[in-house]
């Protein structure tokens, strides 16, 4: 096996783990390949090891990049994770089939311009920290109740715990958001924890650096 091969091997040996421990089914998480600041040969490698959905942080380095993998990989599915000025919403909804940082009324406008919008994932604020993007609780079932009356399909909620703090705790958050509200999808889980994001209920985990060579 390549190296890419094996950690993704390994990635998905603890995803099957975790869902083993929590009666899951494997089939419903989605593995994002998170692939910012990483080169066309790195993602190749994974993508010849099998791997399908991939995810980057800049529209920018996203244009540079994927127009290019995608010619030869029709089959891959990018997603947006990183924040999202609405200037270059536009820009996103053609490079992105999934954008997991929709996060305020003027992106969501902005989206709900174009003619066919990606689905969207509301990122939520769950630690409540100033310099982090993401709907303010207090704000959040205002928000959904937006997204639902616009064109824009809600894919689910998504967060990143503070970076500081234990992770499990925000996710259980995230999940019972997700369940009153009436939500299905959930994007949590970044290298360092996402087993136990999929023990507590992650539809789709955003991973980089284990999967990446360092
Ligand atoms: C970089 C990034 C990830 C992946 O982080 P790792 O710790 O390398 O797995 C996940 N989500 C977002 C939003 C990111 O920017």
């Amino acid at each position: 096996m390549t190296d890419a091969a094996t950690r993704l091997a390994n990635v998905r040996a603890e995803i099957a783990r975790a869902c083993r421990s929590a009666r899951r089914d494997p089939a419903d998480v989605t593995l994002v390949a998170v692939s910012k600041r990483r080169s066309g040969e790195e993602i190749e490698a994974l993508i010849e090891a099998g791997q399908r959905d991939f995810g980057e942080s800049r529209v920018q380095e996203a244009a540079d990049k994927w127009p290019a993998l995608r010619l030869r990989f029709p089959d891959v599915r990018l997603h947006m994770v990183g924040r999202l000025q609405s200037n270059k919403a536009g820009h996103a909804a053609e490079l992105f089939d999934v954008i997991h940082s929709l996060d305020r009324p003027s992106l969501l406008a902005a989206l709900a311009n174009e003619e066919a919008s990606p689905p969207c994932f509301v990122q939520v604020n769950i630690g409540v920290e100033d310099q982090k993007g993401g709907v303010d609780l207090a704000i959040l079932a205002d928000f959904l109740e937006s997204v639902r009356a616009s064109p824009v399909e809600l894919a689910g909620l998504m967060a990143i715990p503070p970076s500081e703090h234990e992770a499990a705790p925000y996710f259980a958050l995230l999940a019972d958001l997700a369940r009153r509200h009436g939500v299905a999808g959930l994007s949590m889980g970044m290298s360092s924890d996402y087993a136990q994001a999929v023990m507590l209920g992650a539809t789709i985990i955003r991973v980089g650096s284990a999967l990446f060579e360092d």
